[in-house]
C-alpha cells in the first residue's frame, strides 16, 4: 500500500479512468490509471505509471528522446516536427521549476540536498542532468518525483493537440 503523497495515509482506491499513450514504435495501449483518495484529507490523486508524462499522450521516452537530441532526423519518434518543437519548448520552460522541486524534495526528505555546480553558465538541462542522471529513463524519475509531491503544473491547454 502505498502511502498518500499529501498526508502519509492510506489511499482509497475509487475508480479508475483510461489513458491511451503512443510507444516509441507507434504502437497505441490504453492504460488504466487508478483514481484513489487520501483516508485523511480526502484529495485525489492518480496512480502514475513510469512510463507517462502527465496529459501527454506519448510515453515519456519518446519526450525525452525529443528533448536530448536536437536534429529531427535523429529522432526515432513517431511525432510532426511542430510536436518536437513543442516538447522542447515545454521542456525548457518546465526545467527550472522542476529543479526547484527536486531540490526541496531533497530537503524535505533530508537527503543530501542538491549539489550546485559551480559553473553559473550550465545550463538547467546540464544541472538537471546533474540530479537525475543522462541515463535514459531521467525524465520519468523527473516526472514521478514530482508528480508524486502533487508538484506537477498541468500545461494541458498548451499540449491539447498532443
Ligand atoms: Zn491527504
Amino acid at each position: 500500500m502505498v502511502p498518500s503523497p499529501c498526508c502519509g495515509e492510506k489511499l482509497k482506491i475509487i475508480g479508475s479512468k483510461e489513458r491511451k499513450l503512443i510507444k516509441d514504435c507507434g504502437e497505441r495501449l490504453t492504460l488504466i490509471v487508478r483514481r484513489m483518495r487520501c483516508s485523511q484529507c480526502y484529495k485525489i490523486h492518480h496512480e502514475l505509471p513510469d512510463c507517462i508524462v502527465p496529459y501527454k499522450r506519448y510515453e515519456s521516452s519518446c519526450v525525452e528522446q525529443a528533448i536530448t537530441k536536437t536534429k529531427n532526423l535523429e529522432v526515432a519518434v513517431p511525432a510532426h516536427e511542430s510536436t518536437l518543437h513543442r516538447w522542447r519548448s515545454w521542456f525548457h520552460a518546465q526545467s527550472a521549476y522542476w529543479l526547484g522541486c527536486l531540490t526541496s524534495i531533497a530537503i524535505r526528505y533530508l537527503e543530501d540536498p542538491v549539489e550546485r555546480p559551480s559553473n553559473a553558465s550550465q545550463s538547467v538541462h546540464h544541472t538537471l542532468g546533474h540530479v537525475v542522471g543522462d541515463a535514459p529513463g531521467w525524465l520519468a524519475t523527473i516526472v514521478r518525483s514530482v508528480a508524486n509531491e502533487n508538484l506537477w503544473v498541468h500545461t494541458r491547454s498548451a499540449f491539447l493537440s498532443d
